[in-house]
Order: C-alpha cells, then structure tokens, then sequence
C-alpha cells in the first residue's frame, strides 16, 4: 500500500519594527529580563492598547508579495488560555476577519514551480518568556517578549513532503527579508513553524487523523522531524493501529518526535472580538501606495539575471537568495563587470569568505567598484587569474584596493617574452632528463615544466606565454 503525506504549515514571523504591537516599548532581542516593559505589554488593568500602524503596515506588505487578498475591514479579537507568561489571560490575535486572506507561494517543483495555497495571514502579540534555569525551586517570567507584534501566515493542506516543507520555509525567509518586514533569524526565533501532519493512502481524498508538531526553529529542523513523523505515521497504520491527534515535539538529541499533549486536554480559546480595539478599515489608495513602494520580489530578479544576463539558473537563484547579494551583483554590472565573471566571482571565492565569517555580503569591505577594478585587471592581463585570487584575499583582509596591492606587493604578471625566455632556458638546462623524456613522449611532462617556472616567477609569469615559449623550444 502506498501512503502519501499531507502538510499545512502555521509559520510565525516577528516583524521589524522598533516597537511593540499595543505600546511603544522596544522590540530588541538579547537585553536583560523585564527591562522592556510598561504596564500595557505587562498586562495591569485598566490599561488600553493603541495599535502600532507599521506592525499592520508589515502584514498587507507580506500579503501583496504572497498574492494575497487584503481585507479592507478586518478585527483583532481575545484569543483566552491562561499561561504564566500572558499577564492579561488573553492574547490579542485576529480570528473571523484576518488582515489577508488565500495567496500563494511557489516552490521549486519538478521541471516547473509547485503552487501552495495560503489560508490566511494575520496579526497578533507574542507572549513573553517562562525561564527555568537558574534555581531549582523557582521559575521566572520574562516580558521583554510580551506584545511583539507576530505575523502568522497560515498554508493550505497542500504540502507533501518534509523537502517542499523546507523549500516552502526558505522561500517565505527569503521573501519577508526581501521585503524587509522580518528579519528571519530562526535561531533567535523570529521566524518558527508548526506543522500540522497526516497520512493517506495515495489516491484518496479523505484526510487521515493528523498531529501537530510545534516551534520548529531550523530548516534541518523541519526537514527531519516531518521525515520522522511521515514515517512514523505510516508505521502505526500499517501495523493495524491508529494515529492519536495530538501535539508533538521534535526531540533533536534523540532524533525523533515526542508527545506533547493530546487533542483531550487541548483548550477552547473562546475567541471574541476585541473591545478595547477598533477594527481596521483601509482605503484602497494606502495599499497601492505600499504596492507601489514594493521593492522588486526574489522571483523576477532571478529571471532577470537568466533572460538579460545569461545567468545559469542555478546561479540566478543563488545571487537571488538574498537581497543585498542580488543588489550587489546588480550595482556591479551596472559600473561595467562582465555578468558571468561578476557571479563565478561572488559565487566562488568571494561567498566562502563570507561564510567563513557569516556576514552578509553588504558587510564586507570589499564594494562592487573593487570586484570591477580586479576583473579589469584580469582582463587586461595585468595579473594571472592565479594572482588574482591572492589579491582578492588580501582585499577581503584589508580593504585595499586591487591595482594598489598589486602595486605594492610587485604581483603584476611577466608577459616580458624575452625575460620568459631566459628563465625557461634555465630550467631547460637544469632538468635535460625531464626534456629527453619529453621529447621521447611524455607529454604530460609539459605541466611540469609550466610548474617550474610559475616556481620561479612566484605565480607571475602569464601562463599563455609560457605555454607558447615551451612548445617553440621543446617541439
Ligand atoms: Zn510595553
């Protein structure tokens, strides 16, 4: 019997603003417990929430660049469940009238996109923090968390396997950094997912019992614990049992997921519009300002650098993947690199040392000016490819430019043919086994020669003259 999986995914994106969603703490991660607290996000009464127009003006941004449709009149409503972490008893979130509703996101599919369907997105406040370390009998609250605005973006059923889960999460990153209205550092937790998992039997309709594994905060995360549950599910139901709905957790130490709680204990949130809180009603004029202000989305920069540029798709997709590489490879060509020579470049050396250090590539002291001055000096054969490299690395190091590093060193290549010929006629004197070999056959013995002299001239000779002296002297 053949089983296939059956994905939603509940994905939740703290958004960048400076401020809290209901009041005008900050939102900066990492400071000391408690310190970024009022008495709205602490929760006292008689306090009233004022909502923050950026936190609405992140969602419809995310809803555009998702093809979603921007409700012009939507409503925040209670979400009740109590929690040591929520003062107020209730979480502020949307329910019947969320700020987007349907969309899509496209993934990488077999020779073309897949299209996966979006529910909805919507707004609410995140919780604070319970910390358990730190003493044996006690536990603290921290509410520097509490009332961050999150955005919850919500998928149809329409995923199937833990790899399109993984790619549908890469390319929601991908979008909202775009987009500038999250961050989507998993590991600091402002991008996190939950999954909502069931299996059938492939060429049925009807949905199988499902379970739902919660915070999921990596890509390598989510791509195995859904392996797992997949798995797991089709396990229980071929050895005669049945899947319990429930909530799981990945335990990453032991690779496998866990139970949580099951569906039993599960709450009734009792959910009712929000009577400290009008609701929303937009002018269409805003959301074509905010549509009109959009910077150009991942996908149509790709095609972009395939159609005008003759980018490998490959390559395309990887300059893409973020919007200050994309950015960058663009300025360079705009101040008159070769595409093709631009991206091997940014893709090769230049990406390894950023990794090396894990900054984005705006960071770094080499500009796009500086990639152009180094591939002119390639190109005008002023230093070897070989060189060049060196340069590069010292560039990266330093912040120098190419021509002055090459300068200073003394690195620029020996395309003098006389002086190439002195020092290969050295060589030849010195190795006239190798030469006798050479002429009885061996051809391979061209590479050493070439190999002695770059020796010589410490990488600096140009190896297309030395490679025209040897054949002239040798053949
Ligand atoms: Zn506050």
């Amino acid at each position: 019997m053949q089983y296939e999986a059956v994905i939603g995914l509940e994905i939740h994106a703290q958004l960048l603003t400076d401020t809290k969603i209901f009041c005008g703490c900050s939102t900066r991660f990492g400071s000391e417990p408690n310190t970024q607290t009022c008495p709205v996000c602490a929760g006292m009464p008689g306090v009233l929430p004022v909502m923050n127009r950026k936190a609405v003006e992140y969602v419809v941004r995310t809803g555009l660049a998702l093809n979603c449709e921007i409700s012009l009149y939507s409503r925040f409503a209670r979400k009740n469940y109590f929690y040591p972490d929520l003062p107020k008893g209730y979480q502020i979130s949307q329910f019947e009238l969320p700020l987007c509703e349907g969309g899509y996101l496209e993934i990488p599919g077999n020779g073309s996109n897949t299209k996966i369907s979006l529910t909805r997105i919507h707004l609410e406040e995140d919780a604070g923090k319970n910390i358990h370390e730190g003493s044996a009998s006690d536990s603290f609250v921290d509410l520097n968390r509490a009332g961050v605005p999150l955005m919850e973006i919500v998928s149809e059923p329409e995923i199937r396997t833990a790899k399109e889960a993984t790619d549908f999460m890469k390319k929601l990153r991908t979008i909202v950094r775009y987009i500038n209205v999250s961050d989507g550092n998993m590991e600091q937790g402002s991008l996190r997912c939950d999954a909502n998992v069931s299996v059938r039997q492939e060429g049925t309709k009807e949905l199988g019992v499902k379970t739902e594994i919660k915070n999921m905060n990596s890509f390598r995360f989510i791509e195995k614990a859904l392996d797992y549950e997949i798995r797991r599910q089709i396990k229980v139901l071929q050895e005669g049992g049945r899947i319990v709905q429930e909530t799981r957790l990945w335990n990453s130490e032991k690779g496998i997921t866990e139970s949580m709680r099951s569906k039993e204990e599960a709450h009734d949130y009792r959910y009712f519009p929000d009577p400290d809180l009008v609701p929303i009603v937009f002018d269409t004029s805003w959301i074509d300002d905010i549509k009109a202000n959009m910077s150009e989305l991942p996908d149509v920069k790709k095609e972009r650098f395939m159609n005008e540029w003759g980018i490998a798709e490959q390559d395309a997709d990887l300059l893409a993947s973020e919007r200050s590489t994309a950015e960058w490879f663009e300025e360079t060509v705009k101040l008159g690199a070769d595409p093709k020579a631009a991206c091997n470049w940014i893709k090769g050396d230049f990406m390894k040392l950023l990794n090396e250090e894990s900054i984005q590539i705006d960071e770094s002291r080499i500009k796009p000016g500086d990639l152009v001055e180094i591939l002119g000096l390639i190109d005008r054969g002023t230093i070897s490819g070989k060189i060049a490299k060196t340069v590069f690395e010292e560039m990266y190091k330093t912040g120098k430019k190419a021509g002055i590093i090459v300068e200073e060193k003394g690195l620029v290549q020996m395309s003098d043919e006389s002086g190439l010929e002195s020092i290969i006629d050295d060589i030849l004197v010195k190795n006239t086994d190798a030469v006798d070999k050479f002429k009885a056959g061996e051809n391979k013995l061209m590479s050493f020669f070439v190999g002695q002299v770059m020796k010589e001239t410490k990488g600096k000779a140009n190896p297309k003259i030395v490679n025209e002296i040897l054949r002239k002297k040798l053949g």
